[in-house]
């Protein structure tokens, strides 16, 4: 229980890999904040467990697309609860079509929840973080943050966002002891995973078993998904002191996949 007295804030944590955090973070003592989108009745049942893991917890209904609702979140997590002493930019969505016909509205809508919501996070967790001295701030990038993939611009061009974006923010706050990292993933079996098997079959022109074995584990060389848990607890180590002078850094955890 290292992280009792502790906040933590993380976006996009109604779900997946997001509520994997919330849970493995409860599980070492800390207060969190969920935030994203989904069946009210649902979200109530994961807040009241996390409530009865580790004591309050908050649930934000905060859209990762307006930057005045991002920066409100975090203030209310300030006010009820503390800090956030722990911020973990994931919210994220996908959208698979190649550049000629992709929608403009979707390259807007990608960036903006992949890529500027982790930027107007840090901008509204930092002051917090210096003034505690202490803070981590993590995002979940993806194997997209360093090798491309076709009909995934938008994704691709947000996951190496994040990855700038992480180095810079490391930089800025390196002497606060504040630490900046972010985490990528390979294919971990999510919802966001199940939803862009359909326009992968359509843009590829494949059946729902070639994407699963020929597109989504083709590259990952372990044949295996990596699962929410193992990457929650990669994010769990780079909370704890043994980690404070990591920072700045990009973390694969894909099977593989970027050795290639
Ligand atoms: P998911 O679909 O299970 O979860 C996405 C979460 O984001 C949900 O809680 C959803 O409600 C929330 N969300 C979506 N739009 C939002 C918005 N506008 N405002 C607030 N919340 C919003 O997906 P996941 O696979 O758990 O993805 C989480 C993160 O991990 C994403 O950033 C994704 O890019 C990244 N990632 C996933 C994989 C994978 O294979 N699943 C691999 C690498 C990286």
């Amino acid at each position: 229980m290292f992280l009792k007295g502790k906040t933590a804030l993380v976006t996009g944590s109604t779900s997946g890999i997001g509520l994997a955090y919330a849970k493995a973070l409860a599980a070492e003592g800390a207060q969190v904040m969920i935030n994203g989108f989904g069946d009210a009745a649902a979200i109530e049942t994961e807040r009241a467990a996390l409530e009865a893991t580790s004591g309050k917890a908050l649930y934000s209904d905060a859209d990762m697309t307006k930057p005045d609702a991002i920066h409100a979140m975090v203030q209310r997590c300030h006010d009820e609860l503390g800090g956030p002493d722990i911020v973990i930019a994931n919210a994220g969505v996908q959208h698979v079509e190649p550049i000629d016909t992709f929608p403009i509205a979707k390259w807007d809508q990608i960036i903006a929840i992949n890529l500027s919501s982790a930027f107007h996070l840090m901008q509204a967790a930092i002051p917090l973080m210096k003034a505690n001295k202490w803070g981590r701030i993590i995002s979940t990038a993806s194997a997209h943050s360093k090798v491309a993939s076709p009909f995934k611009s938008a994704y691709v061009t947000a996951k190496h966002g994040i990855d700038g974006l992480t180095k810079t923010a490391a930089l800025e706050t390196a002497t606060f002891g504040i630490t900046v990292n972010c985490i990528s993933p390979g294919y971990v079996w999510t919802p966001l995973v199940e939803n862009q098997i359909p326009d992968t079959m359509k843009a590829r022109n494949l059946t729902r078993e070639q994407v699963i074995n020929d597109v989504l584990l083709d590259g990952q060389p372990t044949k295996q998904f990596v699962t929410a848990e193992q990457v929650a607890a990669l994010a769990v180590f780079l909370c704890r002191d043994e980690a404070a002078q990591i920072t700045g850094s990009n973390y694969s955890i894909d099977g593989g996949w970027t050795a290639e």
